[in-house]
């Protein structure tokens, strides 16, 4: 008998039959002996749609309101999946986020979760519920309604796992698991059985979308195991957990990659002490997330610095960067907005030298410009022109080895009949 949590995104919830589906893998879950809690997401585009209800009304709605339109969408879902299981004879209790103790602090639209009062689910799961959580809400210690952030959902699960000290999160989501590239820019691309925490980590900040980045921060830090597998079949996905350093880990689990960001360059800027700081607490003060930054040489005491940023703080970055010219009597700022940035990902780098050089020539003989790079240990990122992302993505995946014929080359039985 396990204690498992059971998150369902937008897709996998969205509909009458869908959620029937979701209904009965519930109960097949409580039938096999589980004590079962489900996290959903709203159903469909709904939050999307919501947030367009708001934008035609106004261009700047207060915060705090949009908390209280964002946090409906999960409470229709939960209210109808409660219904569903009654519908097929089986016990079910709904709550919204705030009915559970998910205490947040008062970030409205991006809140972080403070605690986890989960004594109410572990009730319920004692009275033989299949006890069902809105994701992506919560409430202020002062009864504030607030949202986690898009894809908040996640977190909600592993925050309600690691409240109830569950044996395992699972993510069930409308792709199988986390794969060695996107599968739709790469078709050989294949599913992966493990993941450590840290590459995961690292795959979710360079573009992976499977799981949220703060979900996963979340999880490591609380110890919480992540099944992130697909809603549709039964089939095992990828496991993210803690990986002994001692184990053998792979070179490469994965090639990420990411075109929502530009790049900012601000143009002749003196190359003298304190002047990067300056630039980035503008930047700091105008919330402008910054990633990779690179700062050219130096000629005749003049300098540029490039570094890219969220497309979705660029306005912010922009009305940041005219007060930085002025301020140091720069020459200009630009932006290229047509980058992408690709990234390998795997704890083995930390063990195998060579992987960046390795990278940089396979790119090369694409015909792939390097813009910026930059790594950590177990990361090597260059940023490129946009127009080349597949390809690059594509000459990557098959120079590290990472192509599935190659795997099922080793493994399957069938391979040696040239099927
Ligand atoms: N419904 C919210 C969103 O679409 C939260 C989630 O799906 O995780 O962002
Ligand atoms: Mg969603």
């Amino acid at each position: 008998m396990a204690l498992v949590v059971c998150k369902f995104g937008g897709t996998s919830v969205g509909g009458a039959e869908r959620l029937r589906a979701v209904a009965q893998r519930l109960v097949d879950r409580k039938l096999a002996g589980d004590r079962v809690v489900a996290v959903v997401s709203a159903m469909g585009d709904v939050t999307d749609d919501l947030v367009a209800l708001a934008q035609n009304i106004t261009d700047d709605p207060a915060e705090r309101e949009m908390d209280m339109l964002l946090a409906t969408g999960e409470q229709v879902t939960i209210s109808l999946l409660a219904m569903a299981i009654h519908a097929i004879g089986y016990k079910a209790i709904s709550f919204t986020g705030p009915q559970v103790g998910i205490v947040t602090d008062s970030g409205h639209t991006k809140a972080k979760i403070q605690e986890v009062r989960a004594d109410r689910v572990s009730t319920a799961l004692d009275a033989g519920m299949i006890v069902i959580v809105a994701g992506f809400q919560g409430v202020t210690p002062d009864g504030q309604i607030t949202t986690l952030g898009r894809g908040g959902s996640d977190t909600t699960a592993i925050a309600i796992a690691a409240g109830i000290g569950a044996d395992v999160c699972e993510i069930l989501t409308d792709v199988d698991g986390v794969y060695t590239a996107d599968p739709r820019v790469v078709p050989a691309a294949h599913k992966l059985d493990v993941v450590s925490y840290e590459e995961m980590l690292e795959m979710a900040a360079t573009g992976a979308k499977v799981l949220q980045l703060r979900a996963v921060e979340f999880a490591r830090n609380h110890g919480v195991v992540i099944h992130c597998r697909s809603s549709f079949n039964d089939m095992p996905g990828t496991i993210v957990r803690e990986v002994d350093d001692s184990m053998e880990q792979a070179i490469i689990s994965g090639v990420t990659h990411d075109t929502s960001e530009a790049k900012v360059t601000i143009r002749d800027v003196p190359d003298r002490p304190g002047v990067a700081a300056i630039v980035f607490s503008y930047m700091a003060d105008a919330n402008v997330n910054v990633d990779m930054i690179v700062q050219n040489v130096s000629e005749e005491g003049m300098t540029d610095i490039s570094f890219t940023t969220p497309k979705e703080d660029l306005a912010r970055a922009k009305r940041a960067a005219d007060e930085v010219v002025t301020e140091l009597g720069a020459r200009l700022w630009s932006v290229d907005e047509s980058i992408a940035k690709v990234s390998l990902v795997g704890a083995g780098m930390k063990t195998h030298p060579g992987v960046a050089a390795k990278m940089f020539s396979t790119l090369a003989d694409a015909g792939v410009n390097l813009d910026m790079i930059s790594t950590s240990s177990i990361r090597v990122s260059c940023v490129i022109d946009g127009v080349h992302v597949e390809r690059a993505v594509q000459a990557l995946h098959t120079s590290f080895g990472l192509d599935s014929d190659s795997v099922t080359a080793e493994m399957s039985p069938a391979s040696g009949k040239g099927a």
